[in-house]
């Protein structure tokens, strides 16, 4: 790659960009940019982006955001605003908190708590995007490889030239082929745990189970998450447990016994809620450590492919939008481009460092054993709710500082 000094668009140029990856991310980064006036290409490898996915938990940092690119009204009809927070310990089935979201959430930080299914959330963006005249979204187009020259940088797939903008931006998840070959080769960790996930009607919600609420089953060597989407309509139900074998993909077909053994010692409510599906996907669980730089002249990262987050906090799609809107902001703010994207990077980088580290230490509490297991539900139990949630507002208060 070469070195450049990459300059500002005119006013007479719009900023050109090119984004490889059509998730969440990159949808959002295209819609945050052309509110900006910049002209933007998405490329996707995917022949159908959205297929995939199960549940997906925004936290008030997130759906501000989503308010404010305009997809309020797209997604009203698909979201839950969840009325509280249910904690159990798994295997005793005893509620040990009921923390608050719903209203009192909502008033606290401007902006609601959603729960949704991943396909309408990306089917909100994809439409917004396919709608914006200053974004083009092309299909079953992989990035390969990047030219980067003083005044643009190019994209090439299948040897193909396919793009040529002023910055291209890096979308394309965990496992980024971008990454790898431009900023750093480690592969993701193995975090030595699998998920799975299932989608069933609200019918067939079995007794004990919130058919309103977010619910959380805590125990030693797992959990099991669940909350509505489709408006309600479907229960999302993520099963997280210690898991040997490692998948690369995030649909891969699990036997029903895997799950059903994640929960033999839960309580009966819980037992009965796994029975209640047999079409489960599983992905595992990865970790990356820290990046030396997300930027490289014309080249910056976003979402996993920078800051791939372990799910116990459920803000892998919120840190992503929140990335989406800090380049657009830092890009259209900033003098020179060089000056966005190191803006960009030091409020970026700090802040998914410290989510993928409070993530973590979830993961370490909704697994405890022993006395210490005890001892989680007994401060649970006794701490104020909105004390408990009101520790959270580093999280879901955050806004961009330019
Ligand atoms: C299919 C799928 C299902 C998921 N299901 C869940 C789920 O059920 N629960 C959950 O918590 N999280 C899920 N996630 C992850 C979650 O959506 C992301 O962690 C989060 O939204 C961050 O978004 P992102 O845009 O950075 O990455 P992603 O959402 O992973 O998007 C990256 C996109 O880049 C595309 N891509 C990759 N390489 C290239 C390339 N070289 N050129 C062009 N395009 C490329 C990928 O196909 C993908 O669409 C899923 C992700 C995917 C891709």
């Amino acid at each position: 790659m070469q070195t450049i000094d990459p300059q500002p668009p005119t006013k007479s140029s719009p900023l050109r960009i090119l984004i490889a990856g059509g998730g969440i991310g990159g949808l959002a980064a295209a819609l945050a940019l052309a509110r900006t006036g910049a002209e933007v290409r998405v490329f996707e490898k995917r022949a159908n982006p959205n297929e995939d996915g199960a549940g997906i938990q925004i936290g008030p940092n997130g759906t501000r955001i989503l308010q404010s690119l305009g997809l309020a009204d797209h997604l009203k009809s698909k979201v839950t605003a969840p009325k509280a927070l249910y904690v159990h310990d798994g295997p005793m089935g005893v509620r040990v908190a009921e923390l608050p979201l719903g209203d009192w959430l909502a008033e606290r930080h401007g902006a609601p708590y959603w729960v949704a299914h991943r396909a309408d959330l990306h089917a909100a963006l994809s439409s917004a995007v396919d709608a914006h005249p200053l974004i083009e979204f092309r299909h079953g187009i992989e990035i390969e490889g990047t030219e980067t020259y003083t005044d643009e940088v190019l994209a090439r797939s299948g040897g193909q030239l396919v793009g040529a903008g002023d910055l291209l931006i890096a979308a394309d998840g965990l496992r980024s082929t971008l990454r790898q070959s431009l900023f750093d080769a480690r592969r993701p960790r193995y975090s030595g745990k699998s998920a799975a996930r299932t989608v069933i009607s609200i019918e067939q919600i079995p007794g004990g189970i919130s058919q309103e609420s977010v619910g959380i089953w805590l125990a030693p060597k797992g959990h099991v998450v669940h909350y509505p989407v489709r408006g309600g309509r479907e229960l999302a139900i993520v099963v997280i447990r210690n898991d040997l074998a490692i998948d690369e993909g995030w649909a891969s077909a699990v036997n029903h016994e895997w799950v059903k053994d994640a929960v033999q010692n839960f309580a009966a409510p819980v037992r009965n809620l796994i029975a209640a599906s047999d079409s489960w996907r599983k992905w595992a669980l990865f970790e990356l450590p820290p990046l030396k730089t997300w930027t490289a002249d014309r080249i910056v990262l976003l979402g996993d492919a920078a800051h791939p987050v372990l799910p116990f906090l459920a803000q892998g799609a919120v840190l992503a939008l929140e990335d989406a809107l800090t380049l657009a902001r830092c890009l259209s703010d900033c003098e020179t481009v060089r000056k966005a994207l190191r803006s960009y990077q030091t409020q970026r980088c700090r802040r998914a460092q410290t989510v993928q580290a409070a993530s973590r230490r979830n993961g370490k509490t909704y697994h405890l054993d022993g006395p210490m297991r005890q001892a989680r539900n007994m401060t649970l139990t006794v701490s104020p709710p909105k004390r408990i949630m009101a520790s959270y507002d580093w999280l879901y208060g955050w806004r961009p500082s330019v």
